[in-house]
């Protein structure tokens, strides 16, 4: 049988999508979504309703492969009798043959661009599948005002902990014209760059330009095309003056700047470039170019040898940076990683781990709630999202605070540019009032 159907009049079937993960992910499900979409497939609003239930499943660390199981089970049981279960994403690529030994009620579990619902074979366990490329699929129109936008697939880099590389492989760019006809189409007011490495983007596409020339480029060229550009995943080393200059020009002085660590030697059994004084200076060209420049950042505590100085190193850093938001982890062996190859002495026990996470959390949440409290009487000019949610260039999508707009939003100010008055700070949001 094969599924393809014209599309024309009601669907005759219907999906159900589950997405876990990062916002890398969620580009991966709204490309799967328009290609059901295109097969004759439309949405279902419960498991129950659905003949086809997907989970896009997770596998970045042992909590988020948990949660994959603990979600492929709960939708397996929610599920109509007959209609099918497949999983894709991480964990279908990392752990495949085991989730196909284990859970037997999955039908399907299909790696990054297998084509498992329109192939004639489709749906039989162990097929050999035809691949469609994920990276280059069209994607339905986008619901909100914005939109992140893929433009490059695995990593050339060898991060101590971090398992990517080896289960999504090296760098993949896509061509630039490709990325600006995907944001033309969006018609957005805000397009979010999304890469394992973005800063790294193009280089794996040769070519004579100097390394960094084509995430400039790019941004440069999305920025022409679209109101706001953000960019997520910059690693430090690659965020050249020229990517910092683009940046900034684009009027989004937005960056996530990748840290993980800060202290020299920790960073070197990282496998990893930088170094707390590098990265303050770069922090400071930042602010002297922009001094309104919003910094993001994230980090791992307890890698295999953190000792109490690179923890100190750390909470020296935090003061110092002063950073806007950032987020911090502690360390999750993975298997086939470098750190899981290192000497068992080196290990920090888990509940340390978890209370230099928490002395970091409590230090930044200070942090963050005083640069926030500081913007109170200033103005700001903000996207309007839905319901009272708003953000500013300060604030990225689904991981910064928020601002909620007095008196909630009207219909035909969604998805349109406020000027706004910030009257008031709740921890990492802001309440504002509409001015024009
Ligand atoms: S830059 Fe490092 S942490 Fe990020 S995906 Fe590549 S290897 Fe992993």
């Amino acid at each position: 049988m094969n599924e393809e159907s014209s599309g024309a009049g009601a669907p005759r079937r219907r999906y159900y999508l589950s997405t876990l993960g990062c916002p890398k992910n969620e580009v991966d499900s709204a490309k799967l979504a328009g290609r059901l979409s295109a097969a004759g497939y439309g949405e279902a609003d419960s498991p129950g309703k659905a003949d086809l239930v997907i989970v896009n499943t997770c596998a970045f660390i042992e909590a988020a492969r948990e949660e994959s199981i603990d979600t492929i089970l709960a939708l397996s049981a929610a599920r109509r009798p007959g209609a099918r279960l497949a999983v894709t994403g991480c964990l279908a690529e990392r752990s495949g043959e085991e989730l196909r030994a284990a859970l037997p009620e999955v039908d399907l579990v299909a790696g990054f661009g297998q084509d498992f619902f329109s192939a004639p074979v489709a749906f039989r366990r162990r097929a050999q599948l035809p691949s469609f490329d994920l990276l280059e699929l069209e994607r339905p129109p986008a619901s909100a005002p914005w939109a992140y936008v893929k433009v490059a697939e695995g990593c050339d880099r060898r991060c101590g902990f971090c398992a990517i590389p080896s289960f999504r492989g090296p760098q993949r760019s896509r061509r630039l014209d490709s990325i600006l006809a995907e944001v033309e189409r969006l018609d957005v007011r805000e397009v979010v760059l999304i890469a394992q490495d973005l800063a790294s983007y193009g280089r794996d596409r040769g070519g004579t330009r100097q390394p960094g020339e084509e995430i400039v480029r790019l941004v440069e060229a999305v920025s022409a095309r679209t109101d706001w550009v953000r960019l997520l995943y910059l690693y430090p080393s690659a965020l050249t003056d020229r990517l910092v200059d683009a940046i900034c020009a684009t009027g989004v002085p937005y960056f996530d700047l990748s840290l993980q660590h800060v202290s020299l030697p920790l960073l070197r059994r990282m496998r990893r470039f930088g170094g707390a004084e590098k990265v303050l200076e770069r922090i400071r060209r930042i602010r002297r170019l922009e001094p309104g420049a919003a910094l993001r950042s994230s980090f791992i505590l307890g890698y295999p040898g953190e000792t109490e100085e690179d923890h100190d190193r750390l909470l020296a850093f935090l003061e110092e940076a002063d950073l806007d938001w950032a987020g911090f982890f502690t360390f999750s062996e993975e298997e086939g990683t470098y750190a899981a190859g290192l000497p068992a002495d080196l290990r920090v026990d888990p509940s340390l781990a978890a209370a230099r996470r928490d002395e970091c959390a409590e230090l930044q949440d200070a942090i963050t709630a005083k640069k926030r409290t500081s913007l109170v009487g200033s103005t700001a000019t903000v996207l309007a999202c839905n319901g009272v949610e708003a953000r500013s260039y300060r604030e990225a999508p689904e991981i910064d605070g928020l601002i909620r707009i007095e008196g909630g939003l009207a219909p035909d100010e969604r998805g349109r540019f406020l000027e706004v008055r910030l009257v008031a700070a709740e921890g990492p949001d802001l309440l504002a009032e509409v001015i024009s």
